[in-house]
């Protein structure tokens, strides 16, 4: 058995992205994977003039627009994640993350009355979905959506999908933190993914998880934030107050066999905290699936089928 590998990053989806795979020689197969990153930035950005995303934003407001059923896919699951999260978790939060421009703006602090005039337009109830023909349409113009909280997850899926389509046996796709893991190491022994200590430089972990097979994905407020007045700003907003949201959360962690829904839950439960998690009430009950919380204290709250994994 060899044990060479190829690899590839390049950037795509606002991020650098990169894929390493074990075993195999054979460029074509990352030429592939990179293309389909491509195709789906191509469909879901919200920069991108000619993306499904844009389309659907200048079109607000004006009735129903054709989508591809990637992005028609897409935008019913966001939906079904904004009925589980009581509404944390809204795509169409695109208007309070242009007004606060968080690494874009410098600090920079709306006013109350701005928050409030931009927050009416942020309801996922106004997003429309017409099934049978694949069309959707956001109801109130001015509307937009953003699925920075979602889409690098599926795109995950996408590119595990390819590498198990060609028999690939070892890698690991790490899509801007996107991290989906297919088999064990070359050497046979699991994957160790760190869990980033949210308040050091980038590769200080508070902890190591043993992964195999599964998706890994973190959303936290260090990645871009500011502080002022001892409050941290960062890019994910609760549509609730319209303003980054203030849980004690400073990240969390979800090991899933999706990652997609492990992104989408990344997002809702850092705005939700871990009590949407551990009430035996809890919405996202019917999902298979592994949490990690850090608090502002660095303590670590985890799910049952973690917790004894997770090492110094
Ligand atoms: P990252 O993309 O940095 O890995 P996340 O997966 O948590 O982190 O997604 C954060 C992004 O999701 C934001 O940059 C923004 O585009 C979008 N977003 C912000 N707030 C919300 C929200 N309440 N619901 C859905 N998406 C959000
Ligand atoms: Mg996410």
């Amino acid at each position: 058995m060899t044990t060479g590998f190829i690899e590839r990053s390049f950037y795509s989806l606002g991020t650098l992205n990169n894929i390493k795979i074990y075993n195999c020689n054979d460029e074509s197969v990352l030429d592939i994977s990179q293309n389909r990153v491509n195709e789906l930035d191509d469909l879901l950005s919200a920069f991108k003039p000619n993306s499904d995303i844009s389309k659907l934003n200048s079109n607000s407001g004006k009735g129903y627009v054709e989508i591809h059923k990637d992005t028609f896919m897409l935008l019913s699951r966001s939906i079904e994640f904004s009925k589980m999260s009581s509404g944390a978790f809204d795509i169409s939060i695109r208007p309070l993350v242009e007004l606060w421009g968080i690494g874009k703006k410098n600090n920079f602090i709306p006013s109350t009355d701005e928050i409030s005039k931009v927050r009416k337009l942020v309801n996922y109830k106004n997003i429309m979905l017409d099934s049978k023909n694949k069309m959707a349409a956001l109801l109130k113009e001015g509307q937009a959506i953003d699925l920075g909280g979602i889409a690098k997850g599926f795109a995950a899926d996408e590119v595990k999908r390819i590498l198990l389509e060609r028999n690939i046996e070892s890698a690991i796709i790490n899509l801007g933190g996107n991290i989906v893991t297919i088999g064990n190491k070359p050497d046979g022994n699991r994957w160790k993914i760190g869990i980033q200590n949210p308040l050091s430089v980038r590769g200080q972990n508070v902890g190591v998880l043993p992964i195999t097979n599964k998706a890994i994905v973190t959303s936290g407020s260090n990645e871009r934030f500011f502080i002022k007045d001892g409050v941290r700003y960062h890019h994910i907003i609760d549509p609730r107050t319209g303003i980054p949201s203030n849980s004690s959360i400073l990240s969390v962690t979800v090991v899933s066999d999706c990652s997609m829904d492990a992104d989408a839950l990344t997002t809702s439960l850092f705005i939700l905290g871990p009590e949407a998690l551990f009430s035996s009430s809890s919405a996202f009950g019917d999902l298979q699936f592994d949490a990690v919380f850090i608090t502002e204290e660095l303590e670590l709250i985890a799910t049952d089928g973690i917790r004894q994994q997770l090492t110094k």
